[in-house]
């Protein structure tokens, strides 16, 4: 199937709509694996690592792809946008501007984002986007997030490796969608023969940048914590609320957009803290892993008043910068078991 990438540093692009262009929408997460030398040509000292690392994979993989679309996440997404039109090379390069408010007139900014996209394409490959394609899209879409759902609350209760989780999440992004639906499947019934929650683990909530790699959630399993719920693009954010399936199918999407659970880059910290706060509730958790890889300034500015809030409402909070690597960081290791061993 023939693809459409797109680099979002947050869940704000709608893969609806390459999904109703008739294409795969791809998420570029990088890979911690491989040297960031190609795009470390091209990039100032301050971008985060893993903004390098989807450069790196752009610059390898974009002849495979149709085209890619930058969605507007944060400083690094905007930034990248004007570098990757001089260092990538790709018949169709589309800036997706995002807002950063919720109100009404969010909605219509990201309705006429949306039809600025969807001209764009039909410009470029005669696409054809229909209606009737967009809420089939839709549809597809929400099967998939309810099933990401199902697999999610079994967290609480079942033996799920951290890494299991995310990788069903990263499989979501990136495989045709009906693919990724039997995948989860598959997933939940494996879950669902697993064990019991394992007694030597403790139960925490996830936040702050984006995790992209599988290493850093083993990490965290073998410092003894296994994420029961999280507030980041490849976990609950992408699939914490569903697309309305009534109305007009664009107007759908454009709501959709601005009731999922906010990154540090968008509408302020309030909706945020009281995401995680609810998360906190609903769970019966008191245990939150904060977590900012190095040179994220959005997600480290914000952990700040995020953390202090949470704890001063008695939660156990800990605050780490990561580096972006697969290998052991014993460092983080020793913070994370201190942490285990305190609470
Ligand atoms: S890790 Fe932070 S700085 Fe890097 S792309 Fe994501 S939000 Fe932006």
């Amino acid at each position: 199937m023939k693809t459409i990438a797109y680099f979002d540093a947050t869940h704000d692009l709608p893969e609806e709509i390459i999904m109703a262009a008739g294409f795969l929408p791809y998420k570029i997460l990088g890979d911690v694996h491989t040297s960031n030398e190609p795009a470390d040509r091209y990039l100032q000292a301050f971008f985060c690592p893993a903004a390098r690392s989807f450069l790196t994979e752009a610059m390898a993989r974009s002849g495979d792809w149709e085209g890619i679309i930058l969605a507007q996440g944060c400083n690094a997404t905007n930034r990248h946008f004007d570098i990757w039109k001089r260092h990538v090379t790709t018949p169709f390069l589309h800036w997706f501007n995002g807002p950063s408010r919720d109100d009404a007139l969010a909605h219509r900014f990201m309705k006429t984002e949306i039809w600025r996209l969807i001209n764009a394409l039909e410009r470029k490959f005669c696409a054809g986007i229909t209606d009737e394609k967009i809420a089939s899209a839709i549809r597809e879409s929400n099967v998939l997030k309810r099933r990401l759902q199902s697999l999610s609350a079994l967290r609480g209760t079942k033996d799920i490796p951290n890494r299991e989780y995310f990788e069903a999440l990263v499989r979501s992004m990136q495989l045709p969608k009906a693919d990724a639906i039997e995948e989860v499947n598959a997933a939940i019934a494996r879950a669902e023969q697993r064990g019991p929650f394992p007694s030597n683990k403790r139960k925490a909530l996830l936040t702050g940048s984006d995790v992209t790699y599988g290493e850093f959630m083993d990490l965290i399993d073998e410092a003894g914590f296994r994420i029961v719920r999280d507030d980041i693009s490849e976990g609950e954010r992408y699939y914490a609320t569903l697309i309305p399936e009534e109305g007009e199918p664009v107007d759908a999407l454009a709501r959709y957009y601005l009731t999922i659970p906010k990154p540090a880059t968008k509408v302020g910290i309030r909706k945020r803290i009281d995401y995680l706060e609810q998360a906190l509730v609903q769970s019966g958790l008191d245990t939150v892993i904060s977590q900012n890889i190095k040179f994220c300034e959005a997600f480290a500015y914000d952990s700040v008043l995020v953390n202090n809030e949470l704890k001063a409402k008695g939660h156990r909070v800990l605050h780490v910068e990561r580096e972006f690597t697969p290998g052991p960081d014993n460092q983080l290791m020793n913070r994370l078991e201190a942490f285990s061993e305190m609470l």
